[in-house]
């Protein structure tokens, strides 16, 4: 008698989200396909900044201990590939949130104390601490600040390209310039997809894990995911000889970050972004907008140059990155089964956090299709039947329906720009 056939599986998008999945569905004993339509993490995920955290313990507060399990599951991922020997550029920095004045430490740092979720070495620090820890950065110019030891940062499109690496390792195909432009159907039941070379890829499920472009592909099911897509940038300064630094987030200045990269920095802030919505652009998968990223740049240059004053002579020449991120009604991940027909599977909707929640959704996802629960976060959060199949009228009122903001970053959003003309939040999720 021969073993029966492994049952197969073919996913959409070669992105942090497809590639997570596709590993831990392999690693389950499923034959996987991955249909890519540019290269393997060439999309969004090229573009991340690679803060990976401890986001739900205070930082987003939509978020809950279902989310902590998940930014931990990326945590130990990350550190499981790094020791494995792929060089995604891990550093065990930590993440510090940094406040500019006392209001901000009410606002911004208490929060943190006091979260129940707070992890235990996370801690106040005074500005001469933080100093001693962010080598450059100018102590006059913070008054105190937060930490989260356990935090990291990663190259996130090498993390990409490692976890493609990996996928690979584990009997994965990845066909990467195979746009798929249709689901196939039988009986209400996913049986495959259709390429823009108009073969036919069939398999006994099909995830769509193609990012911000996973709603052109469900005109199967009459379903469209609640997520605003928004065009996120962020500045990358060439080397000054800078050594290691915490991630650094300053909340009362847009959502601020900062991070070391390469000897530099790279940084961004909300005035960067601007949501698909707002003029209607095309939603290229590396976006072009300098408009936005000269607007950051004039923004940030100063800001930047102030805390940490060996940046100054470079920061006018900082280049751009831009990714399309995708931002949902409720801020939490779309993932799971898609109702209307029975074989189908959706992970999308990363709410510019995919680096950090894109391995543990990929488990997730890949724990419910092979045995039907997965038992380490609350998979109903992220269950796409948690909304109607077409539940707003246009990604404007997607971005309208987010939970309601602090009243601190009400107000602070009021005294800048972004929320109210784009419709965005100004914090990043990251
Ligand atoms: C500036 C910036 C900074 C960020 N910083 C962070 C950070 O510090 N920490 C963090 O956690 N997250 C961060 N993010 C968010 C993170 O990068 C994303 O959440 C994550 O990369 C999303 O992965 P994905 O797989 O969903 O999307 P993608 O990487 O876009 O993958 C989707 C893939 O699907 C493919 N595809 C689309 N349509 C089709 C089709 N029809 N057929 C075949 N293939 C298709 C695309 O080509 C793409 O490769 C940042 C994002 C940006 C833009």
């Amino acid at each position: 008698m021969t073993d029966p056939r492994p049952a197969t599986t073919v996913i959409v998008g070669a992105g942090l989200f497809g590639l997570a999945t596709a590993v831990h569905l392999a690693r389950a004993g499923r034959r996987v396909t991955v249909l890519e339509s540019g290269t393997a993490a060439g999309a969004t995920t090229a573009a991340g900044a690679g803060f990976v955290g401890l986001w739900a313990a205070g930082y987003a507060w939509y978020w809950d201990e279902s989310e902590l399990a998940l930014e931990q599951a990326g945590l130990d991922f990350y550190r499981g590939l790094d020791a494995a020997g792929y060089d995604i550029g891990l550093r065990n920095t930590g993440n510090v949130w940094l406040a500019l004045t006392e209001q901000a430490v009410l606002d911004h740092l208490l929060p943190f104390a006091e979260h129940p979720l707070r992890p235990e070495d996370a801690r106040l620090l005074t500005a001469v601490e933080t100093a001693e820890l962010v080598p450059g950065l100018d102590p006059e110019a913070i008054v105190g600040a937060f930490i989260h030891p356990d935090g990291i940062q990663i190259s996130a499109p090498d993390a990409g390209l490692a976890l493609a690496a990996l996928a690979r390792a584990e009997g994965v195909e990845i066909v990467e310039h195979t746009p798929v432009v249709d689901l196939l159907a039988e009986g209400g039941r996913a049986v495959g997809v259709l390429t823009a070379a108009s073969e036919r890829v069939l398999g006994d499920e099909v995830v769509l894990a193609a990012g911000s472009w996973t709603n052109e592909l469900f005109a199967a099911t009459d379903r469209v995911l609640p997520f605003a897509r928004v065009i996120a940038s962020r500045l990358t300064t060439a080397p000054f000889g800078l050594g290691e630094l915490p991630t650094l987030m300053i909340p009362e200045l847009d959502g601020l970050w900062i991070r070391e990269h390469l000897g530099g920095l790279t940084y961004g802030n909300g005035v960067g972004y601007e949501a698909l919505a707002v003029r209607d652009s095309p939603a290229d998968r590396r976006p072009d907008r300098p408009d936005l990223v000269e607007a950051m740049r004039e923004h940030l240059s100063p800001i930047v140059s102030e805390l940490i004053p060996a940046a100054a002579p470079v920061v006018d020449d900082a280049e751009a990155v831009q990714g399309i991120v995708s931002y949902t009604a409720d801020r939490r991940f779309i993932a799971g089964p898609v109702p209307e027909l029975d074989g189908l599977y959706v992970v999308a909707g990363d709410n510019e956090s995919g680096v950090t929640h894109g391995p543990g959704l990929g488990r997730m996802l890949a724990e419910l299709m092979v045995t039907g629960e997965s038992p380490f976060v609350d998979a109903s959060r992220y269950a796409p039947g948690r909304f109607p199949s077409r539940p707003f009228a246009d990604e404007a009122a997607v971005a309208a329906a987010m939970p309601a903001r602090r009243a601190v970053d009400a107000r602070a959003a009021a005294a800048t720009r972004v929320t109210t003309e784009s419709g965005l939040p100004a914090e990043s999720g990251r």
